[in-house]
Protein backbone atom coordinates (compact mmCIF):
# COMPACT_ATOMS: atom_id res chain seq x y z
CA UNK A 1 0.00 0.00 0.00
CA UNK A 2 1.36 3.61 -0.66
CA UNK A 3 0.02 7.27 -0.21
CA UNK A 4 1.08 9.86 -2.31
CA UNK A 5 0.49 13.16 -0.76
CA UNK A 6 0.52 16.48 -3.55
CA UNK A 7 2.15 18.67 -0.60
CA UNK A 8 5.19 20.27 -0.80
CA UNK A 9 7.08 19.20 2.76
CA UNK A 10 9.10 15.98 1.39
CA UNK A 11 7.25 14.67 4.50
CA UNK A 12 4.53 15.49 7.50
CA UNK A 13 7.44 15.12 10.04
CA UNK A 14 7.38 19.04 10.03
CA UNK A 15 4.03 20.16 10.25
CA UNK A 16 1.61 20.98 12.86
CA UNK A 17 -0.90 18.45 14.07
CA UNK A 18 -3.37 21.05 13.80
CA UNK A 19 -2.58 21.23 9.90
CA UNK A 20 -2.46 17.64 8.76
CA UNK A 21 -3.34 15.49 12.47
CA UNK A 22 -0.88 12.94 13.53
CA UNK A 23 2.72 12.30 11.87
CA UNK A 24 2.89 8.75 12.14
CA UNK A 25 5.89 6.58 12.26
CA UNK A 26 7.09 3.38 10.31
CA UNK A 27 9.44 0.76 11.36
CA UNK A 28 12.30 2.05 9.86
CA UNK A 29 11.88 5.52 11.30
CA UNK A 30 10.02 7.31 7.94
CA UNK A 31 7.69 9.86 9.41
CA UNK A 32 4.83 9.52 7.18
CA UNK A 33 1.12 10.62 6.69
CA UNK A 34 -1.69 8.77 8.69
CA UNK A 35 -3.27 7.28 6.70
CA UNK A 36 -0.61 4.97 6.82
CA UNK A 37 -1.83 4.24 9.98
CA UNK A 38 -5.02 2.90 9.06
CA UNK A 39 -3.46 0.83 6.46
CA UNK A 40 -1.27 -0.98 9.04
CA UNK A 41 -4.14 -0.98 11.30
CA UNK A 42 -6.75 -2.29 8.71
CA UNK A 43 -4.16 -4.69 6.54
CA UNK A 44 -1.02 -6.65 6.75
CA UNK A 45 0.52 -4.81 4.10
CA UNK A 46 4.57 -4.22 5.05
CA UNK A 47 4.91 -0.65 5.14
CA UNK A 48 8.32 1.44 4.28
CA UNK A 49 9.77 4.38 3.12
CA UNK A 50 9.02 3.65 -0.47
CA UNK A 51 4.77 3.75 1.19
CA UNK A 52 4.80 7.72 1.16
CA UNK A 53 5.74 10.23 -1.02
CA UNK A 54 5.16 13.80 -0.97
CA UNK A 55 5.58 16.50 -3.95
CA UNK A 56 8.68 17.74 -2.54
CA UNK A 57 10.23 14.23 -2.33
CA UNK A 58 9.66 14.17 -6.01
CA UNK A 59 10.80 17.60 -6.87
CA UNK A 60 13.63 16.56 -4.33
CA UNK A 61 14.80 13.65 -6.47
CA UNK A 62 14.42 15.17 -10.07
CA UNK A 63 16.16 18.36 -8.92
CA UNK A 64 19.20 16.51 -7.28
CA UNK A 65 19.48 14.32 -10.63
CA UNK A 66 19.24 17.34 -12.58
CA UNK A 67 22.08 18.82 -10.08
CA UNK A 68 24.42 15.65 -10.92
CA UNK A 69 23.82 15.45 -14.61
CA UNK A 70 21.79 12.68 -15.10
CA UNK A 71 19.33 13.93 -17.49
CA UNK A 72 22.31 14.97 -19.93
CA UNK A 73 21.26 18.56 -21.02
CA UNK A 74 17.56 17.61 -21.26
CA UNK A 75 15.05 20.73 -20.41
CA UNK A 76 13.47 19.09 -17.23
CA UNK A 77 10.04 19.04 -16.90
CA UNK A 78 6.50 18.10 -15.24
CA UNK A 79 6.15 16.22 -18.31
CA UNK A 80 8.18 13.86 -18.34
CA UNK A 81 10.40 13.97 -15.72
CA UNK A 82 8.37 14.69 -12.54
CA UNK A 83 5.68 12.10 -13.95
CA UNK A 84 8.66 9.65 -14.56
CA UNK A 85 9.65 10.13 -10.97
CA UNK A 86 6.20 9.50 -9.91
CA UNK A 87 5.59 6.20 -11.49
CA UNK A 88 8.92 5.23 -10.44
CA UNK A 89 7.92 5.07 -6.76
CA UNK A 90 4.94 3.15 -7.92
CA UNK A 91 6.59 0.82 -9.98
CA UNK A 92 9.73 0.19 -7.00
CA UNK A 93 6.99 -1.22 -4.99
CA UNK A 94 6.10 -3.82 -7.06
CA UNK A 95 8.44 -6.52 -6.17
CA UNK A 96 8.18 -10.65 -6.86
CA UNK A 97 6.35 -10.82 -3.55
CA UNK A 98 3.47 -8.07 -4.63
CA UNK A 99 0.39 -9.24 -6.45
CA UNK A 100 -1.44 -5.68 -6.28
CA UNK A 101 -0.51 -2.02 -5.25
CA UNK A 102 -2.42 -0.10 -4.08
CA UNK A 103 -1.60 3.63 -4.41
CA UNK A 104 -4.11 6.11 -2.72
CA UNK A 105 -3.54 10.08 -4.46
CA UNK A 106 -4.57 12.57 -1.49
CA UNK A 107 -6.12 15.61 -2.30
CA UNK A 108 -9.18 16.54 -4.72
CA UNK A 109 -9.73 15.94 -8.04
CA UNK A 110 -8.79 19.41 -9.53
CA UNK A 111 -6.20 20.77 -7.09
CA UNK A 112 -3.18 22.36 -8.83
CA UNK A 113 -1.22 20.84 -7.18
CA UNK A 114 -2.23 16.88 -7.95
CA UNK A 115 -2.64 17.45 -11.16
CA UNK A 116 1.25 15.54 -11.54
CA UNK A 117 0.37 12.61 -9.97
CA UNK A 118 -3.31 11.84 -12.04
CA UNK A 119 -1.16 12.36 -15.33
CA UNK A 120 1.41 9.86 -13.80
CA UNK A 121 -1.07 6.99 -13.20
CA UNK A 122 -3.01 7.43 -16.49
CA UNK A 123 0.76 6.77 -18.42
CA UNK A 124 0.66 4.06 -15.73
CA UNK A 125 -1.85 2.25 -17.28
CA UNK A 126 -0.90 2.63 -20.85
CA UNK A 127 2.98 1.24 -19.18
CA UNK A 128 1.37 -1.79 -17.77
CA UNK A 129 -1.87 -2.45 -19.56
CA UNK A 130 -5.35 -1.38 -18.56
CA UNK A 131 -6.11 -4.77 -17.83
CA UNK A 132 -3.68 -4.48 -15.24
CA UNK A 133 -5.18 -1.58 -13.89
CA UNK A 134 -7.98 -0.35 -11.69
CA UNK A 135 -9.08 2.89 -11.05
CA UNK A 136 -11.09 3.93 -7.75
CA UNK A 137 -12.56 6.99 -7.39
CA UNK A 138 -13.46 7.84 -3.87
CA UNK A 139 -15.77 11.14 -4.02
CA UNK A 140 -18.57 13.08 -1.79
CA UNK A 141 -22.40 12.56 -1.72
CA UNK A 142 -23.06 15.56 0.17
CA UNK A 143 -26.89 15.58 2.09
CA UNK A 144 -28.21 19.08 1.87
CA UNK A 145 -30.61 19.07 4.86
CA UNK A 146 -32.55 22.40 3.84
CA UNK A 147 -33.90 20.42 0.95
CA UNK A 148 -33.61 16.63 2.66
CA UNK A 149 -31.46 15.46 -0.84
CA UNK A 150 -28.00 13.95 -1.48
CA UNK A 151 -26.89 15.98 -4.41
CA UNK A 152 -24.64 13.84 -7.34
CA UNK A 153 -23.59 16.73 -9.38
CA UNK A 154 -20.25 17.37 -7.70
CA UNK A 155 -19.29 13.78 -8.29
CA UNK A 156 -20.51 14.06 -11.57
CA UNK A 157 -18.16 17.34 -12.48
CA UNK A 158 -14.99 15.49 -10.17
CA UNK A 159 -15.38 12.21 -12.40
CA UNK A 160 -16.09 14.89 -15.99
CA UNK A 161 -12.68 16.20 -15.04
CA UNK A 162 -10.73 13.08 -14.47
CA UNK A 163 -12.42 12.04 -18.06
CA UNK A 164 -11.13 15.29 -19.26
CA UNK A 165 -7.47 14.32 -18.76
CA UNK A 166 -8.01 10.52 -19.71
CA UNK A 167 -8.92 8.65 -16.73
CA UNK A 168 -11.84 7.10 -16.63
CA UNK A 169 -12.78 5.83 -12.84
CA UNK A 170 -13.70 2.09 -12.93
CA UNK A 171 -15.69 2.00 -9.61
CA UNK A 172 -16.34 4.99 -7.65
CA UNK A 173 -17.07 5.24 -3.77
CA UNK A 174 -19.87 7.11 -2.64
CA UNK A 175 -19.54 8.67 0.98
CA UNK A 176 -22.63 9.83 1.88
CA UNK A 177 -24.24 10.02 5.40
CA UNK A 178 -27.72 8.71 3.89
CA UNK A 179 -28.26 5.34 2.01
CA UNK A 180 -27.80 6.00 -1.66
CA UNK A 181 -31.24 5.41 -3.02
CA UNK A 182 -31.19 2.97 -6.16
CA UNK A 183 -31.93 6.18 -8.51
CA UNK A 184 -29.20 7.96 -7.23
CA UNK A 185 -26.64 5.06 -7.89
CA UNK A 186 -28.04 4.79 -11.61
CA UNK A 187 -27.95 8.62 -12.05
CA UNK A 188 -24.25 9.07 -11.42
CA UNK A 189 -23.72 5.04 -13.32
CA UNK A 190 -24.85 6.72 -16.67
CA UNK A 191 -23.55 10.42 -16.12
CA UNK A 192 -20.15 8.77 -14.97
CA UNK A 193 -19.90 6.14 -17.55
CA UNK A 194 -19.52 3.38 -15.08
CA UNK A 195 -21.98 0.25 -14.42
CA UNK A 196 -24.38 0.83 -11.61
CA UNK A 197 -22.67 -2.15 -9.65
CA UNK A 198 -19.25 -0.03 -9.68
CA UNK A 199 -21.48 2.62 -7.72
CA UNK A 200 -20.60 1.90 -4.30
CA UNK A 201 -22.01 3.09 -1.28
CA UNK A 202 -19.81 3.71 1.50
CA UNK A 203 -22.55 5.49 4.08
CA UNK A 204 -20.80 7.07 7.68
CA UNK A 205 -20.54 4.58 10.00
CA UNK A 206 -22.04 5.83 13.03
CA UNK A 207 -20.85 3.07 15.20
CA UNK A 208 -17.26 2.44 14.41
CA UNK A 209 -14.82 2.96 11.27
CA UNK A 210 -14.07 -0.90 11.90
CA UNK A 211 -17.29 -1.50 10.23
CA UNK A 212 -16.21 -0.33 7.05
CA UNK A 213 -14.80 -3.13 5.40
CA UNK A 214 -17.85 -5.63 5.50
CA UNK A 215 -19.67 -2.87 4.21
CA UNK A 216 -17.41 -2.78 1.66
CA UNK A 217 -17.50 -6.27 0.83
CA UNK A 218 -21.71 -6.35 1.46
CA UNK A 219 -21.19 -3.27 -1.57
CA UNK A 220 -19.56 -5.89 -3.87
CA UNK A 221 -16.24 -4.09 -3.75
CA UNK A 222 -14.19 -7.59 -3.83
CA UNK A 223 -15.26 -9.21 -6.37
CA UNK A 224 -15.39 -5.84 -8.81
CA UNK A 225 -11.63 -5.48 -7.92
CA UNK A 226 -10.83 -9.51 -8.42
CA UNK A 227 -12.91 -9.51 -11.94
CA UNK A 228 -11.01 -6.13 -13.19
CA UNK A 229 -7.78 -7.36 -12.10
CA UNK A 230 -7.78 -10.49 -12.95
CA UNK A 231 -6.81 -11.86 -9.57
CA UNK A 232 -6.79 -15.75 -8.63
CA UNK A 233 -8.38 -15.30 -5.29
CA UNK A 234 -9.71 -17.01 -2.44
CA UNK A 235 -12.53 -16.28 -0.91
CA UNK A 236 -12.34 -13.85 1.73
CA UNK A 237 -12.07 -14.45 5.22
CA UNK A 238 -13.89 -11.95 7.74
CA UNK A 239 -14.54 -14.10 10.17
CA UNK A 240 -12.31 -11.90 12.50
CA UNK A 241 -13.54 -8.62 11.61
CA UNK A 242 -17.13 -9.73 12.31
CA UNK A 243 -16.06 -11.21 15.51
CA UNK A 244 -14.55 -7.98 16.21
CA UNK A 245 -17.58 -6.41 15.63
CA UNK A 246 -19.36 -8.37 17.61
CA UNK A 247 -17.64 -7.80 20.70
CA UNK A 248 -17.72 -4.09 19.99
CA UNK A 249 -21.28 -3.90 19.54
CA UNK A 250 -21.72 -6.25 23.31
CA UNK A 251 -19.70 -4.75 25.66
CA UNK A 252 -20.10 -6.52 28.98
CA UNK A 253 -18.43 -2.85 30.86
CA UNK A 254 -18.14 0.80 30.26
CA UNK A 255 -15.22 2.68 31.58
CA UNK A 256 -13.51 6.54 30.87
CA UNK A 257 -10.30 7.48 29.72
CA UNK A 258 -9.07 10.99 30.16
CA UNK A 259 -6.43 11.59 27.26
CA UNK A 260 -4.57 15.08 28.13
CA UNK A 261 -3.02 16.46 25.57
CA UNK A 262 -2.11 20.26 24.18
CA UNK A 263 -3.61 19.06 20.77
CA UNK A 264 -6.54 17.50 22.56
CA UNK A 265 -9.61 19.36 20.65
CA UNK A 266 -7.85 18.35 17.31
CA UNK A 267 -9.81 14.51 16.42
CA UNK A 268 -6.64 13.62 14.69
CA UNK A 269 -4.06 14.70 16.69
CA UNK A 270 -3.94 11.64 18.34
CA UNK A 271 -5.47 9.17 15.98
CA UNK A 272 -3.50 6.30 16.69
CA UNK A 273 -4.04 7.04 20.48
CA UNK A 274 -7.52 6.67 20.66
CA UNK A 275 -7.67 3.72 18.20
CA UNK A 276 -5.13 2.10 20.68
CA UNK A 277 -7.52 2.86 23.35
CA UNK A 278 -10.27 1.41 21.23
CA UNK A 279 -8.56 -1.98 20.71
CA UNK A 280 -7.95 -2.96 24.37
CA UNK A 281 -11.15 -1.56 24.87
CA UNK A 282 -12.58 -4.55 22.24
CA UNK A 283 -10.48 -7.14 24.08
CA UNK A 284 -11.42 -6.35 27.55
CA UNK A 285 -14.96 -6.29 26.57
CA UNK A 286 -15.37 -2.80 27.84
CA UNK A 287 -16.49 0.28 26.16
CA UNK A 288 -14.79 3.22 26.40
CA UNK A 289 -15.70 6.86 26.64
CA UNK A 290 -12.47 9.39 26.18
CA UNK A 291 -12.37 12.24 27.20
CA UNK A 292 -10.12 14.59 25.31
CA UNK A 293 -9.19 17.00 27.43
CA UNK A 294 -6.74 19.93 26.80
CA UNK A 295 -4.08 20.61 29.34
CA UNK A 296 -4.16 23.95 29.42
CA UNK A 297 -7.24 23.71 30.71
CA UNK A 298 -5.82 21.64 33.17
CA UNK A 299 -3.67 24.18 34.04
CA UNK A 300 -6.41 26.71 34.54
CA UNK A 301 -8.81 24.79 36.30
CA UNK A 302 -6.83 22.30 38.40
CA UNK A 303 -7.13 18.61 38.15
CA UNK A 304 -10.57 18.19 40.54
CA UNK A 305 -12.78 18.97 38.39
CA UNK A 306 -12.03 17.96 34.48
CA UNK A 307 -10.48 14.54 35.93
CA UNK A 308 -12.56 13.53 38.27
CA UNK A 309 -14.30 10.77 37.88
CA UNK A 310 -11.71 8.49 35.26
CA UNK A 311 -10.90 5.61 35.56
CA UNK A 312 -7.93 6.09 33.36
CA UNK A 313 -5.37 8.61 32.67
CA UNK A 314 -3.21 9.33 29.52
CA UNK A 315 -0.82 11.95 28.43
CA UNK A 316 0.85 11.45 25.32
CA UNK A 317 3.41 13.39 22.82
CA UNK A 318 4.11 16.43 21.41
CA UNK A 319 6.40 18.99 21.06
CA UNK A 320 6.82 23.13 22.69
CA UNK A 321 6.15 24.48 26.33
CA UNK A 322 2.61 24.73 25.80
CA UNK A 323 0.29 23.09 28.24
CA UNK A 324 3.27 21.15 29.52
CA UNK A 325 2.31 22.10 33.27
CA UNK A 326 -1.00 21.60 33.14
CA UNK A 327 0.04 17.96 31.94
CA UNK A 328 2.49 17.65 35.14
CA UNK A 329 -0.74 18.05 36.88
CA UNK A 330 -2.85 15.70 35.21
CA UNK A 331 -0.15 13.09 36.11
CA UNK A 332 0.11 14.04 39.90
CA UNK A 333 -3.39 13.75 40.29
CA UNK A 334 -2.58 10.28 38.76
CA UNK A 335 -0.24 9.52 40.57
CA UNK A 336 -1.53 10.51 44.03
CA UNK A 337 -4.78 9.34 43.43
CA UNK A 338 -3.74 5.69 42.28
CA UNK A 339 -5.41 6.26 38.69
CA UNK A 340 -3.72 3.66 36.33
CA UNK A 341 -1.54 5.89 34.06
CA UNK A 342 -0.11 5.59 30.90
CA UNK A 343 2.86 8.29 29.66
CA UNK A 344 3.76 8.68 26.20
CA UNK A 345 7.24 10.32 24.92
CA UNK A 346 6.48 13.70 26.37
CA UNK A 347 3.96 11.69 28.84
CA UNK A 348 7.10 10.03 30.10
CA UNK A 349 9.02 13.22 30.24
CA UNK A 350 6.44 14.99 32.33
CA UNK A 351 5.69 12.10 34.51
CA UNK A 352 9.82 11.90 35.25
CA UNK A 353 9.76 15.98 36.01
CA UNK A 354 6.40 15.97 38.00
CA UNK A 355 8.23 12.81 40.14
CA UNK A 356 11.25 15.05 40.02
CA UNK A 357 9.85 18.46 41.48
CA UNK A 358 7.04 16.30 44.29
CA UNK A 359 8.51 13.55 45.51
CA UNK A 360 12.35 13.78 45.03
CA UNK A 361 12.09 17.18 45.88
CA UNK A 362 14.35 18.91 43.26
CA UNK A 363 12.10 22.31 42.93
CA UNK A 364 11.51 23.41 39.55
CA UNK A 365 12.85 20.50 37.82
CA UNK A 366 12.19 20.59 34.16
CA UNK A 367 13.47 19.63 30.18
CA UNK A 368 15.72 21.60 29.10
CA UNK A 369 13.05 21.76 25.90
CA UNK A 370 11.24 23.76 28.29
CA UNK A 371 13.65 25.94 30.45
CA UNK A 372 17.17 26.07 29.19
CA UNK A 373 18.53 27.10 32.83
CA UNK A 374 16.38 24.98 34.62
CA UNK A 375 18.38 24.40 38.32
CA UNK A 376 17.19 20.34 38.16
CA UNK A 377 17.59 19.63 34.00
CA UNK A 378 15.57 15.41 34.43
CA UNK A 379 15.18 15.36 30.71
CA UNK A 380 17.71 16.95 28.58
CA UNK A 381 18.68 16.74 24.87
CA UNK A 382 20.20 13.76 23.47
CA UNK A 383 23.68 13.47 22.79
CA UNK A 384 23.38 12.77 19.24
CA UNK A 385 21.25 15.30 19.10
CA UNK A 386 23.50 17.98 20.13
CA UNK A 387 24.80 19.27 17.05
CA UNK A 388 21.81 18.90 14.67
CA UNK A 389 20.20 22.03 13.37
CA UNK A 390 18.06 20.68 10.52
CA UNK A 391 14.52 20.12 11.74
CA UNK A 392 13.31 16.86 9.12
CA UNK A 393 13.40 13.82 9.81
CA UNK A 394 16.87 14.59 12.27
CA UNK A 395 14.72 13.27 15.90
CA UNK A 396 15.88 9.66 16.95
CA UNK A 397 13.32 7.63 14.70
CA UNK A 398 11.67 4.44 14.22
CA UNK A 399 12.09 1.18 15.69
CA UNK A 400 14.35 0.69 18.54
CA UNK A 401 15.28 -2.33 20.74
CA UNK A 402 14.54 -2.11 24.65
CA UNK A 403 15.24 -4.23 27.29
CA UNK A 404 12.58 -5.07 29.54
CA UNK A 405 13.44 -5.56 33.51
CA UNK A 406 12.19 -9.25 34.37
CA UNK A 407 10.02 -8.29 37.16
CA UNK A 408 8.55 -5.30 35.99
CA UNK A 409 5.17 -4.67 34.94
CA UNK A 410 5.93 -3.70 31.70
CA UNK A 411 7.40 -7.16 30.85
CA UNK A 412 4.26 -8.90 32.43
CA UNK A 413 2.04 -6.55 29.77
CA UNK A 414 4.54 -7.81 27.10
CA UNK A 415 5.00 -11.26 28.24
CA UNK A 416 9.04 -10.71 27.14
CA UNK A 417 12.27 -9.68 27.87
CA UNK A 418 12.96 -7.28 24.70
CA UNK A 419 10.82 -5.56 22.59
CA UNK A 420 11.37 -3.22 19.68
CA UNK A 421 9.04 0.03 19.68
CA UNK A 422 9.14 3.17 17.28
CA UNK A 423 10.31 6.49 18.76
CA UNK A 424 10.17 9.77 17.43
CA UNK A 425 12.02 12.20 19.86
CA UNK A 426 14.96 14.73 20.59
CA UNK A 427 15.35 14.40 24.56
CA UNK A 428 16.05 11.85 27.45
CA UNK A 429 16.17 11.29 30.73
CA UNK A 430 18.85 12.58 32.53
CA UNK A 431 21.03 9.24 33.90
CA UNK A 432 22.65 11.45 36.46
CA UNK A 433 19.10 11.52 38.38
CA UNK A 434 18.85 7.55 37.64
CA UNK A 435 19.70 6.64 41.28
CA UNK A 436 18.17 9.43 43.21
CA UNK A 437 14.64 8.64 41.61
CA UNK A 438 15.14 4.85 42.46
CA UNK A 439 16.19 5.73 45.87
CA UNK A 440 12.70 7.43 45.81
CA UNK A 441 10.50 4.28 44.06
CA UNK A 442 10.89 5.02 40.82
CA UNK A 443 11.77 1.78 38.74
CA UNK A 444 13.89 2.35 35.30
CA UNK A 445 12.15 -0.79 33.64
CA UNK A 446 12.78 -0.65 30.38
CA UNK A 447 16.55 0.49 28.48
CA UNK A 448 17.52 0.79 25.28
CA UNK A 449 19.52 -1.98 23.53
CA UNK A 450 22.96 -0.53 25.18
CA UNK A 451 21.38 0.30 28.29
CA UNK A 452 21.87 4.26 28.28
CA UNK A 453 18.65 5.39 27.39
CA UNK A 454 15.71 5.20 29.64
CA UNK A 455 12.87 3.87 27.71
CA UNK A 456 9.74 2.05 30.19
CA UNK A 457 9.57 4.50 34.26
CA UNK A 458 7.15 2.51 36.58
CA UNK A 459 6.01 3.06 40.08
CA UNK A 460 5.45 -0.39 41.40
CA UNK A 461 4.07 1.28 44.33
CA UNK A 462 1.20 2.82 42.77
CA UNK A 463 -1.78 0.30 41.13
CA UNK A 464 -0.45 0.89 37.43
CA UNK A 465 1.67 3.74 36.34
CA UNK A 466 3.92 2.63 33.63
CA UNK A 467 5.31 5.72 31.16
CA UNK A 468 7.59 4.83 27.96
CA UNK A 469 9.55 6.91 25.59
CA UNK A 470 8.48 5.86 22.38
CA UNK A 471 4.94 5.07 20.84
CA UNK A 472 3.37 1.89 21.44
CA UNK A 473 0.04 3.30 19.94
CA UNK A 474 1.37 2.99 16.19
CA UNK A 475 1.40 -0.43 16.71
CA UNK A 476 -1.65 -1.66 18.13
CA UNK A 477 -3.95 -3.28 15.75
CA UNK A 478 -7.84 -3.73 15.93
CA UNK A 479 -7.49 -7.82 16.14
CA UNK A 480 -3.90 -7.64 18.30
CA UNK A 481 -4.07 -4.76 21.13
CA UNK A 482 -0.96 -3.74 22.52
CA UNK A 483 0.22 -4.94 25.27
CA UNK A 484 0.69 -2.00 27.41
CA UNK A 485 -2.97 -0.65 26.35
CA UNK A 486 -4.27 -3.66 26.99
CA UNK A 487 -2.76 -3.32 30.75
CA UNK A 488 -3.53 0.06 31.08
CA UNK A 489 -7.29 -0.36 30.42
CA UNK A 490 -7.50 -3.66 32.02
CA UNK A 491 -6.11 -1.77 35.09
CA UNK A 492 -8.76 1.06 34.26
CA UNK A 493 -11.90 -1.40 34.62
CA UNK A 494 -10.35 -2.94 37.66
CA UNK A 495 -10.91 0.55 39.39
CA UNK A 496 -13.95 0.84 37.20
CA UNK A 497 -15.60 -2.54 39.24
CA UNK A 498 -13.68 -1.62 42.72
CA UNK A 499 -15.42 1.61 42.38
CA UNK A 500 -18.56 0.89 41.74
CA UNK A 501 -19.13 -2.28 43.79
CA UNK A 502 -18.06 0.39 46.74
CA UNK A 503 -20.86 2.67 45.64
CA UNK A 504 -23.43 0.08 45.31
CA UNK A 505 -22.23 -1.29 49.21
CA UNK A 506 -21.18 -4.26 48.35
N1 LIG B 1 9.29 16.91 22.65
C1 LIG B 1 9.80 15.69 23.18
C2 LIG B 1 11.11 15.27 22.52
O1 LIG B 1 11.41 15.72 21.44
C3 LIG B 1 8.79 14.58 23.06
C4 LIG B 1 8.49 14.18 21.67
C5 LIG B 1 7.23 13.37 21.52
O2 LIG B 1 6.37 13.36 22.41
N2 LIG B 1 7.05 12.73 20.38
O3 LIG B 1 11.83 14.48 23.05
Amino acid sequence: MQKLDPYINVDPGTMSPYQHGEVYVLDDGSETDLDLGHYERFTHSPLTRQSNYTTGQIYLKVIEKERRGEFLGQTVQVIPHITNEIKRCIAKLADDEVDVVITEIGGTVGDIESQPFLEAIRQFALDVGKENCLYIHLTLIPYLKAAAELKTKPTQHSVGLLRQIGIQPDVLICRTERALPASDREKIALFCNVPVRAVIEERDKDFSIYEVPLSLVENGLDELIVKKLGLNAKSLELDDWRELLHRLRNPDTEISIAVVGKYAEHKDAYKSIYEAIDHAGIEHHAQIRVGRILSEDIQREGPERLLSGYDGILVPGGFGERGVEGKVDAIRWARQRKIPFLGICLGMQCAVIEFARNVVGLAGANSTEFEKDTPYPVVCLLDEQQNITEKGGTMRLGAQVADLAPDSRAAECYGSAQVQERHRHRYEFNNQYRKQFEAHGMTFSGTSKQGSLVEVVELPEHPWFVAVQYHPEFKSKPTQPHPLFSGFVQAAVRRNSRDSMVESGS
